[in-house]
């Protein structure tokens, strides 16, 4: 069991300093699955700023199913979130698949994400616990949360005390009319055994964009400290992730009713 005050994760971003934590405003992150063009990742940059987002997310490198699916721009699409940020001020969160990546990518983010997929990939916690960017650490598709925790430990461990759990959605009976179960119950219960802050995802836990604003308020009504919403200009040619992306306009829609809960956004 965990002792001790909750902590905080400050991570500075060109607009100010971003707290994270149980005593402190739900931190919105916002943004497409895949980085795909300039223009696309400027106007939804803009777009979730000015309805309160505070990090832009976006893949350069994806962990897809197939490799025969789209798999990111890659480096390339690192340079365009660094316009983003130029350009709005937002934090930056995107994902490390590899070790080889992390310099460039942790030249650009302000977070570094563990995708579900690598949360057991120990060679990798280790490298992302002994740089100095702050550490997303989503849910393995199936993993307990003892898992999930010593996944934490491993980067705690290794000198970087800056870890947010994201609970994502789990695997449990075959479901065709969600993409995963989000385990709300993961939200007290980390809050009872962690003092590292909460974030959670329902684009990636339901998988369709009807489903997304229900789950998350759910979440802050649960006690998440930050959402993280896909969001996309028109999810209807998205690359990756389409049907549970956002519109914009959704994603402003959805803003303004989770800011009637107690823990103001
Ligand atoms: C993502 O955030 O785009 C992603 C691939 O998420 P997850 O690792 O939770 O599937
Ligand atoms: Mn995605």
């Amino acid at each position: 069991f965990r002792y001790g005050e909750a902590s905080e994760v400050i991570v500075p971003t060109p607009n100010g300093d971003v707290y994270f934590g149980e005593n402190h405003p739900v931190v919105l992150v916002a943004g497409p699955c895949s980085v795909e063009n300039e223009a696309m990742i400027i106007e939804t940059a803009r777009r979730v700023k000015a309805a309160g987002a505070k990090f832009l997310r976006g893949g350069a490198f994806k962990p897809r199913t197939s490799p025969y699916a789209f798999q990111g721009h890659g480096e390339s699409a690192l340079q365009l979130l660094d316009a983003a940020r130029k350009a709005t001020g937002l934090g930056i969160i995107t994902e490390v698949m590899d070790t080889a990546d992390l310099a460039a990518i942790s030249s650009v983010a302000d977070i570094i994400q563990v995708g579900a997929r690598n949360m057991q990939n120990f060679s990798l916690l280790k490298k992302v616990g002994a740089q100095n960017k702050p550490v997303l650490l989503k849910r393995g598709l199936s993993a307990t949360i003892d898992e999930w925790l010593m996944s934490a430990e491993y980067i705690l461990a290794a000198g970087n005390p800056n870890v947010i759990f994201c609970e994502r959605g789990i695997r449990t009976c075959d479901d065709k009319y969600t993409r995963n179960v989000l385990d709300l119950s993961a939200i007290p219960v980390l809050r009872q055994l962690t003092h590292l802050p909460i974030m959670v995802d329902p684009s990636h836990a339901t998988g369709k964009s009807e489903y997304v604003a229900p789950m998350a308020k759910a979440a802050i009504a649960a006690g998440a400290d930050s959402l993280m919403i896909e969001v996309h200009p028109n999810p209807a040619k998205a690359l990756s992730d389409g049907p549970q992306s956002l519109t914009p306009d959704s994603f402003d829609k959805l803003v303004k009713e989770i800011s009637v809960f107690g823990k103001a956004v």
